[in-house]
């Protein structure tokens, strides 16, 4: 479905993502990780439009390099960005509105599109008109998917939806990822949480300085000496203990 190939993201001199090829198929959920200022986030901003690349990004096939971001978004990709970016100042409701704005005139499908979001986030219901600011930052990143939800995206991508989250409440965000990709949704994730990433992804790439250096099943990457150590290391052997480490 998405197809990158030899994709550059450079901010003036600084190269954030360099000649990086990868695929998602449809139905999966890809990961992406790596650690801070690897080009993760670039890299998802390079597939989405947010900034210029070099290489070429293909989506259902067709070459989506020079189009913008909107246009992606109506193409069939959406994206949820870290740290959650909702409207505070607006109501949970219009913010789902903002998300549904390519369908604003089908009155009936965005009512739809609404009442699918509060199914899948029940909790957004009972908050539907709190102003997004004032919500938990679970319900922040609830309603950030939910609003990328809204324009009926073929692709969700997300960048590290787990970020400041509790643990408990991250798992609830991963488990309703899983609950999407029962439904047909295909994500591509960014996410620090290596472990649980990968716990719930078909395949993963690992980024290191701008450059995919690995590649493999969620699995085969969980149990990689390699990644063990640098990404799932102490917190990994922490969380198995029920450890919770301290600075
Ligand atoms: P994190 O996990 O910390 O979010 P990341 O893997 O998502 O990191 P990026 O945010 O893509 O990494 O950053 C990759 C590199 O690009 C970093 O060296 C960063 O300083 C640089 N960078 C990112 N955005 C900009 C920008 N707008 N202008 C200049 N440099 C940038």
């Amino acid at each position: 479905m998405l197809n990158i190939s030899e994709l550059r993201v450079a901010y003036g001199p600084i190269t954030a993502v360099d000649q990086a090829s990868m695929h998602v198929g449809p139905g999966e959920i890809v990961a992406l990780i790596g650690a801070n200022g690897a080009g993760k986030s670039s890299l998802l901003r390079g597939v989405t439009g947010l900034v210029p690349t070099s290489g070429a990004v293909q989506f259902d096939g067709r070459d989506i390099s020079s189009t913008t971001a909107p246009e992606r978004v109506a193409m069939g990709i959406a994206m949820a960005p870290e740290g959650r970016q909702v409207f505070t100042d607006q109501t949970v409701y219009e913010n789902l509105l903002l998300g549904g704005y390519l369908i604003r005139k089908h009155t009936r499908q965005l009512e739809s599109n609404i009442e699918r979001s509060f199914d899948l986030f029940p909790r957004l219901r009972e908050r539907s008109g709190q102003l997004a600011g004032t919500l938990s930052g679970g319900e922040q990143q609830m309603l950030a998917i939910a609003r990328a939800l809204m324009s009926d995206p073929r692709m969700l991508i997300l960048d590290e939806p787990s970020l400041g989250l509790a643990p408990l409440i991250a798992r609830d965000i991963f488990r309703t990822l899983v609950a999407l990709r029962k439904q047909g949704m295909t994500i591509l994730l960014v996410e620090q949480m290596a472990l649980q990433a990968l716990g719930i992804s078909d395949r993963a790439y690992v980024l290191e300085n701008g450059r995919i250096v690995l590649e493999g099943t969620g699995t085969s990457l969980r149990h990689n000496p390699r990644i063990s150590e640098a990404y799932l290391g102490g917190s990994h052997a922490a969380h198995e203990h029920g450890v919770t480490e301290h600075p």
